[in-house]
């Protein structure tokens, strides 16, 4: 029902009795599938999703007009400098000739670091010369806005009786690109066809629910593991400079590196040893 917030979940024998805060809405449910994003609080409380702060990124974005530089093709990018580490700066061009502009870190290190985003976001445009000249006649055009984003490093228990958590509910976003729609879309899938074999069957129950569990991690396992290890990679700066250097000058690397975003076998290659052994003799190119 769209604009209705569901506020209340109580479990029945049956199932959930869900309802609005006026109560003018109540559905009775033998099955919930929770698609209700980074702040579920069906996740929390039913589901006893607590944010993990090493599983978990915080970061801020504000819209800017006026900034130089874009290269043509409107390429996003990401900056890794040097003091914001293992976070990273963004612009995102828009078509508009406006940009998305923001900073993420993991929010165990903004906690550890006590890291100001908001003030990291302003001196990194004013501190760093190869952005300041970018933003010299920039301005905002609208408030910094704060997020959270649930990383699908760790495995989870995203079904139990009588429901199924999807998407950011179930902390499913990729670790390292922090990209989370794609997952959303598939967890959405996955519980879609569970849901109809509960049906069939007649069976709600955690424990026939668990085929979901198996169903995503079979799925997106290996993926969300591999991605995790790539975040921590960027935490080596000498090993991230040593790859992008190495790119600049040679074609098929830089090739292999843009495509990997896309190709999970691709990606692989670049958590095995063998990858930075031919890297380091494989001459200038
Ligand atoms: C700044 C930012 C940039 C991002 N960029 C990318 C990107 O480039 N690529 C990418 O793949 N991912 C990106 N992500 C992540 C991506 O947005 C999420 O992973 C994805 O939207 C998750 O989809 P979802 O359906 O699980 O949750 P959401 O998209 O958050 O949808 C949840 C829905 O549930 C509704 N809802 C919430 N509570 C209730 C309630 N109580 N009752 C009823 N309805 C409710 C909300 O209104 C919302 O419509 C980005 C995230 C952020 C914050």
């Amino acid at each position: 029902m769209e604009g209705v917030e569901i506020d209340q979940f109580v479990k029945t024998p049956e199932g959930f009795t869900c309802s609005d805060k006026s109560g003018n809405y109540i559905i009775h449910a033998k099955l919930v599938i929770d698609g209700s994003g980074a702040h579920s609080q069906f996740a929390k409380k039913i589901g006893k999703l607590e944010v993990e702060k090493e599983h978990h990124c915080a970061g801020l974005r504000v819209y800017y007009k006026g900034v130089t530089g874009i290269k043509e093709g409107n390429y996003i990018e990401l900056h890794f400098l040097k003091d914001f580490l293992p976070g990273y700066f963004w612009i995102f061009p828009l078509a508009d000739g406006q940009c998305n502009v923001g900073v993420g870190m993991r929010s165990d290190y903004v906690g550890k670091k006590r890291i100001n985003l908001k003030t990291e976001l302003n001196n990194i445009i004013q501190k760093y010369p190869q952005l300041s000249e970018r933003f010299k006649n920039a301005e905002p055009v609208d408030d910094i806005r704060g997020y959270g984003l649930p990383l699908g490093s760790k495995k989870r228990a995203i079904s139990g009786d009588n429901y199924m958590l999807i998407g950011d509910a179930a902390s499913l976003i990729d670790p390292f690109t922090g990209e989370g729609i794609g997952n959303a879309i598939l967890s959405g899938y996955t519980a879609a066809q569970q849901a109809k074999e509960a049906i069939e069957s007649k069976n709600f129950s955690g424990t026939a629910l668990k085929k979901f569990d198996e169903a995503i991690y079979r799925r997106l396992g290996d993926e969300l593991s591999l991605s995790y290890r790539m975040q921590k990679l960027v935490k080596y700066p000498w090993l991230f400079n040593f790859v992008v250097r190495k790119a600049n000058r040679n074609k098929v690397l830089r090739e292999t590196i843009m495509v990997m975003f896309e190709d999970i076998d691709i990606r692989d290659r670049l958590r095995k040893p063998s990858f930075y052994f031919k890297l380091l003799f494989s001459g200038k190119n």
